[in-house]
């Protein structure tokens, strides 16, 4: 095909495939010769605070595509992989290492929260109304406290550059109808709760997730979708750290996520216009970091 990469368009160029859509992290693309299967490669790219940041993260979409991989296998839940032998073959290994071939879903514009613990838009929530997502939950709850169950605290999936919207269990019936409402629900908090269980055996806490679900068409099924249970979707924390009361609570609550990078940009840009290059030192510890999750669960 033509190299788009030469022309400036970011080496989007993959045979057998036409590119779809730019997502911050993650690039799509329909198969020219199968209309039912779409690839989903995850590139090197890190956003944080709604930028796209410079330079790229070497080995972010390889490791963050296997550790997707490795929890559709661990689930036991119809997932979008279809990969039959073969599927590969035409692709560049290094692209093939960062990309799915999945089924093309009709996808629920409704992202499926699950949070075993109160932090972040979580608890700002909270700390306005004593809700989320129209959930009661109990008084005096601070950041990084366990729920006393995992809660379901869906999002509206809002079309491209607009923010997603916390919206009630009701708002996702009149989204998607009563049924898939129920079923959407209680696929993410079994899912929830299998992979806080299965982290939790290796030291790690499952603190929150996002998940996407569509329907196949092919069988009617609603299908988990996506990436699942990345550092890029979850937060996850170090047990020991977490239940260490001695620590100040940014430690205890450190996630192994790309915090390195909002550190660093925190300390090193005042928010204005574009974020400063992140330094090598930083890249190299982020890297490390999604490396160590990927052992931690997966090894
Ligand atoms: P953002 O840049 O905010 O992340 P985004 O979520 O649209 O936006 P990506 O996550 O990079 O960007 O892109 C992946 C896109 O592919 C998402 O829109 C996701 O809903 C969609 N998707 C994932 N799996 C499937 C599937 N099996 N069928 C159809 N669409 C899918
Ligand atoms: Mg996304």
């Amino acid at each position: 095909g033509i190299d788009l990469e030469s022309m400036g368009g970011g080496g989007r160029s993959l045979t057998g495939w036409r590119h779809m859509y730019s997502g911050k992290v993650r690039e799509v693309y329909e198969s020219e010769t199968d209309a039912d299967a779409l690839l989903v490669v995850a590139s090197n790219r890190v956003s944080a605070f709604d930028h796209i940041l410079e330079p790229e993260i070497p080995g972010k979409g390889e490791l963050l595509t296997t550790l997707s991989r490795w929890w559709f296998d661990q689930l036991d839940v119809p997932n979008h992989i279809r990969e039959p032998e073969g599927w590969d073959a035409e692709l560049p290994a290094e692209v093939a290492a960062r990309s799915m071939r999945v089924a093309k879903l009709e996808m629920f514009p409704v992202e499926c929260v699950v949070r075993g613990y109160l932090t972040g838009s979580g608890l700002k929530e909270y700390e306005a109304t004593g809700t989320v997502c129209g959930v009661d939950l109990p008084e005096g709850l601070g950041d990084g406290d366990r729920l006393p169950e995992p809660i379901f605290t869906p999002a509206y999936k809002a079309p491209q550059g607009e923010h997603d919207e916390n919206i009630t269990f009701e708002r996702v019936v009149e989204l998607v109808g009563e049924e898939p409402a129920a079923a959407l629900r209680d696929l993410s908090l079994h899912i929830f709760n299998l992979a806080s269980e299965r982290a939790a055996t290796r030291g790690v806490i499952l603190a929150d997730t996002k998940f996407e679900f569509g329907v196949d068409p092919a069988t009617g099924q609603i299908t988990l979708a996506d990436e699942v249970l990345t550092s890029d979707s979850s937060r996850y924390w170090d047990a020991d750290l977490y239940s260490n009361a001695e620590l100040p609570l940014s430690e205890r609550l450190s996630s192994f996520d790309k915090q390195i990078v909002r550190n660093w940009l925190r300390e090193n840009w005042d928010g204005e216009g574009t974020p400063p290059a992140l330094p090598q030192e930083t890249i190299e510890r982020t890297v490390a970091r999604y490396r160590e999750l990927l052992e931690r669960l997966a090894a």
